[in-house]
């Protein structure tokens, strides 16, 4: 991909300014309390550069999957707080996407002021990227800057389509994250290893297909080792499992026993009788799973074995928590998986992922990583080579 212009490299002075974010953060389960404001924060040496210009700064993002309407637990409300204490001005929420309400918002800002649109998926138009919703969005500034890392593979309308209908240019995040990633994989250093965690296997199953061809060995954990672990045809027990998506898990598997790449699957789990932080656990093997159990976290000895070929890689890349590592009887497989990382000397180490960047950075292991990425799927996309349709659509340099 060609370099893009950034905030730098246009005169913004007293200009309004749509910047879309990336303000995709984790609440702690069940609540809408910010459970980790790095997202925000990464996003604030853009917005403060503009309003040192002056810039009217109109902030949008989506918040969780609430699939074209409105849902009150995704509204960003406690995401405009937290800007606001964190940037020290009241950054007014306006009162829904697009609209004449929205517009007078706009309008009615000081130079150097702030505003947050609402939740844009819940409009209908966002992901389906309605050019109707572009042009409206464009409607209310005069330049567009994407600081949406996380959301640039996305082709929606605040990411790709208004981005065609204003002056377009990158914001500083964005500028880092390209500059980051470009960097340290290009070319990776061998042995290549990817972990690969998190919740659901539909999230993710495109991303491994294309890793697979890249590196040398896979590590699967998270809920998303139940469908593989079906897939080779183990019971389960009670986790929630893809239906759909075995069958394709298992010619991936296939595909991947031909290939040089090796796959690693937990072979001891953390079982709970419920998903509650306090529900009865037990460890015990990936093949002894009875009906009732449910999987929360990868074992000791998958830890171990996973540790193993962490500690022969020269690069490693990580998306997704080995468990639900918010809660503790459930967080030993992501901190065994951080601690190896970190221990690393002279390897290539790049996280991505809005929970595994709040994972390490619980632990206080950010800073021994290369580069933790404010994207997930995002990041894996670019490493892959994709194009980012969130990227592309900027002006270029
Ligand atoms: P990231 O944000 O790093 O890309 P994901 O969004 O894919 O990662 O997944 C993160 C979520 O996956 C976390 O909230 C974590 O609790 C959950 N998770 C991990 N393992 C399991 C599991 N075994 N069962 C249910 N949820 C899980
Ligand atoms: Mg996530």
């Amino acid at each position: 991909m060609s370099k893009k212009k950034t905030i730098r490299d246009i005169n913004l002075t007293g200009k309004t300014v749509l910047v879309r974010v990336d303000y995709n953060v984790p609440f702690r389960p069940g609540t809408t309390q910010i459970s980790d404001d790095s997202r925000i924060q990464a996003t604030l040496p853009t917005i403060r550069y503009l309003l040192e210009r002056k810039c009217k700064v109109v902030l949008v993002s989506h918040q969780g999957r609430p699939n074209g309407q409105v849902v009150e637990e995704m509204r960003m409300k406690p995401v405009a707080e937290r800007l606001s204490a964190l940037l020290g001005i009241n950054v007014i929420q306006a009162p829904g996407g697009v609209g004449s309400e929205v517009t007078r918002a706009v309008l009615a800002l000081p130079p150097g002021g702030a505003a947050m649109l609402e939740n844009i998926r819940f409009m209908p138009g966002e992901e389906k990227n309605d050019p109707k919703l572009a042009a409206e969005l464009a409607s209310l500034a005069d330049v567009y800057v994407n600081d949406a890392f996380g959301t640039a593979h996305r082709a929606h309308a605040s990411t790709e389509g208004v981005a065609h209908k204003l002056p377009a240019v990158a914001g500083l995040l964005m500028e880092r994250e390209l500059e980051m990633l470009g960097s340290a994989l290009d070319p990776p250093k061998r042995p290549f290893t990817a972990i690969v965690g998190g919740a659901k296997v539909s999230d993710k199953s495109a991303v491994l297909d294309r890793l697979a061809q890249r590196v040398d060995a896979i590590l699967i954990g998270g809920g998303m080792a139940a469908t593989f672990l079906k897939a080779n045809g183990l019971s389960v027990g009670s986790s929630p499992v893809e239906d759909e998506r075995v069958a394709s898990t298992a010619k991936f598997m296939d595909r991947i026993r031909f290939g040089n790449t090796s796959l690693l699957l937990p072979v001891d789990v953390v079982v709970a009788d419920a998903f509650a932080e306090k529900a009865h656990h037990k460890t015990l093997s990936a093949e002894k799973i009875a009906h009732g159990w449910r999987i929360m976290d990868i074992g000791p000895e998958t830890a171990a074995l996973y540790e193993l070929q962490i500690r022969k890689s020269q690069t490693v890349l990580w998306n997704g928590p080995m468990g639900v590592f918010e809660w503790e009887p459930f967080s030993h497989g992501t901190v065994r998986i951080a601690k190896a990382l970190a221990g690393l000397k002279g390897a290539t180490t790049v996280l991505g992922g809005g929970s595994t960047a709040e994972a390490v950075e619980k632990l206080g292991l950010a800073s021994k990583m290369t580069h933790v990425s404010t994207g997930g799927g995002a990041s894996l996309e670019f490493l892959e080579g994709r194009t980012l349709p969130g990227v592309a659509a900027l002006l270029d340099a």
